[in-house]
Formats: structure tokens, sequence, C-alpha cells
């Protein structure tokens, strides 16, 4: 027996890159443009020192109660993480435990599978459609499956599905848990969380990574129902009780709060990128028509990495991934109106773009 056999070998996610270089435009990882609510830096100047001493408060008790009142449903229905991504890894482990293949669209969001991955969880890709459309039939017609995940829109395309279509998947599959990962809702989706009380299967994850600009607080959450949510809590229980930090709870509070800021910024971010998606179709690209805070897109002539690797040079980082199907595109994030008019004269000077 050597050493090595005793270790478990996983292959990780790969995050987009932090440049540390200030003056690089950075739209690479769907952040916000835009600072958190005015009240979260007040809040910060006002956090307790001494306090760091203590532990937190192992039931998130105030942010879960804050996202419950913003979302109109009992606080026990809500299930906060550090991240929807520690939220997504909690709901792997305790809804996907059958044995049966989960299933998730084959370009969406490259987390799910290393999850699925480490934890041992059989899956399923279910391809998009040529227009890159979820392929509603196919996720409802699959059989009996282990659980079904997917973003809407989905990641990253940006393309979203509607309401109606979410309903028959949740309905077709009564036998296991539909995760629906709202990353991106707030940016033009509807979301599913009108469907919580009507399916006991059913449950949404919503993050404040994106359209509350908070993406280095680490806040996600989980709304379903009562039975569901206590299975996620009883696993993250079962792990770490201390998951969530101090100054993220209190500053997370703040940030649910200001409604007409959160309303203000994603005003900004949706008219840009409607700008955006103008610039670009006069620019020779083609895309999936987004409700997201990005724009996933291919040029009719010229190769994505060669469009990747020049915008590199010129300080502008996008998101581009070697992997069958979307090595032609790249996802674009919605800076700011300033950043996003000199990525489009960046592209403009590119040779060959005109
Ligand atoms: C960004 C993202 C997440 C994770 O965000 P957190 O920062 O961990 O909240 C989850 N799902 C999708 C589809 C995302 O794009």
């Amino acid at each position: 027996m050597k050493l090595e056999d005793n270790i478990r070998k996983v292959i990780p996610y790969v995050a987009g890159e932090q440049p540390k270089d200030k003056n690089i435009i950075k739209i690479n990882t769907n952040e916000c443009p835009y600072p958190p609510a005015p009240g979260v830096q007040r809040l910060i100047e006002g956090l307790s020192y001494a306090d760091l001493r203590l532990y937190p408060d192992p039931n998130v008790s105030a942010l879960t109660e804050a996202l419950a009142k913003r979302y109109g449903v009992d606080s026990d229905r809500v299930f906060v993480g550090v991240g929807s991504d520690d939220v997504l890894n909690v709901a792997f482990v305790t809804y996907f435990n059958s044995g049966k293949p989960i299933l998730f669209p084959d370009v969406t969001y490259s987390f799910y599978d290393v999850w699925a991955d480490l934890y041992g969880i059989p899956y399923k890709t279910v391809p998009l459609k040529d227009d890159w459309s979820l392929d509603v039939d196919a996720f409802c017609n699959a059989g009996e499956v282990g659980g079904i995940i997917f973003p809407n829109p989905n990641a990253p395309t940006g393309l979203a599905a509607g309401l109606s279509d979410i309903e028959k998947i949740v309905k077709a599959h009564p036998e296991c848990v539909v995760i629906v990962d709202e990353a991106y809702v707030d940016f033009g989706a509807e979301s599913a969380l009108s469907l919580i009380d009507k399916y006991e299967n059913l449950v949404v994850v919503q993050t404040f990574s994106k359209s509350r600009a908070m993406a280095g607080l680490r806040v996600g959450y989980a709304i379903s129902n009562r039975k569901l949510i206590k299975y996620l809590e009883d696993v993250k229980f079962s792990i770490n009780s201390y998951t969530m930090n101090r100054p993220s709870i209190e500053l997370g509070v703040e940030a649910v709060r200001d409604e007409e800021y959160f309303r203000s910024i994603l005003k900004r971010i949706i008219a840009t990128r409607e700008k955006t998606k103008n610039a670009l179709r006069e620019l020779g690209f083609s895309f999936p028509d987004s409700s997201a805070n990005f724009i996933f897109a291919s040029h009719d002539r010229i190769p994505a990495s060669g469009i990747f690797e020049y915008l590199k040079s010129k300080g502008i980082y996008v998101r581009y991934w070697n992997k069958p199907r979307i090595n032609n595109c790249l996802r674009i994030t919605i800076g700011t109106d300033e950043q996003m008019d000199k990525f489009i004269e960046t592209l403009k000077e590119m040779p060959g773009m005109q």
C-alpha cells in the first residue's frame, strides 16, 4: 500500500483569472462593476473589532430572516451559505444520494461535474439544442433520475428558460430534487420562486455575488420548503457549523435592505448590456440573447481564441474555454459603460476585425 493510494484525487474547478493589476479591464468572472450598497460601507466602518473573538451565529439568523422577509417566505425555508458554491456543494451531498444519475445540460456551469465527480454521483449531460436553449423534452422524458440541476439564465450562454418550461421539468420528476441555480436571474429571467409552494421537489439557489455586487463577501442562499431546507441544515451542521463569518452576516443584512440601490444597478447593467449587444452585432458577432450580466459571443470570421489573446494583450480580460462546442465563444461580462466603450474600441482596432 502506497501513501498515494490513500489519497482522493480530483480534477478541480478552474476559476477565472483574478489579475492583480488594477488597470486591467476585468470582464471575465461576471462580477458587478459597481460597489455594494452604500450602507454596507458605513457599516464596515462601524464593525466591532472586539467581537471578532466570538464565534458567529451558527444559524445565521439575522441574514436568514432578512432574506425570508425580502422573498416573502418563513425563515425556516431559507438556507444561507458561503456563496452559492457552498450552498450547491451542500445541496449535491444532501439531495443527490440515490446512486441514480443526475442530469444537467452539456454546456453549463463547470462546477456541477466537479462536485458530481468529487462525491461519486453518476451524471448524464443533456445537450442544449442548436440555438443553445434547454432541451426541455429531453429533461422531461429522461425516465427516473437521481436529481436535476441547471442555471436559469444558463451560464455561460446567458439564455433564460421560461417559467412554464421550468415547471414542466419540475413536474415531470417528482422522484428527485430539481435545483434551479438562479445566479443571474435578477438581470432578466423569471424566478422559479413562485413555484416553491406548488412542488415539494424544487430548490431555488441565488447569490449576492453578481446582482448584489458582493462576490468578495461570499453569500449565497437556497429557498425551498421546510423539509428540504432542514435536510440541508443537517448536512451543513455535520461539516462545519460556523461557515459564515460575523462581518459577512452583518454586511449581508444591510445589502438586502437597500432595495432601491439594488434596482438601480440592475437597471444600469441591463442598459449597458443592450448597448453592448448592438455594438457587437455591428462588428460581426452573434450570440444567444442574454438575460444575464454577460454575453456569449462568437465572431463570424475570427476565431475566439485569437480575439481572447488579442484582448488580453491590450489589458482586457474576458473568459474563454477550449472545450467542445464552446471553443469559438467568448464570455464577456458587462462592465461599466466606460469599460464597454473601451472594449468595443479595442475590438475595432483588432487587425482583420473590420
Ligand atoms: C457565479 C456562479 C455561481 C457561484 O457564485 P458564488 O460566488 O459562489 O455565489 C453559481 N452558479 C453559477 C451558474 C454562477 O455563475
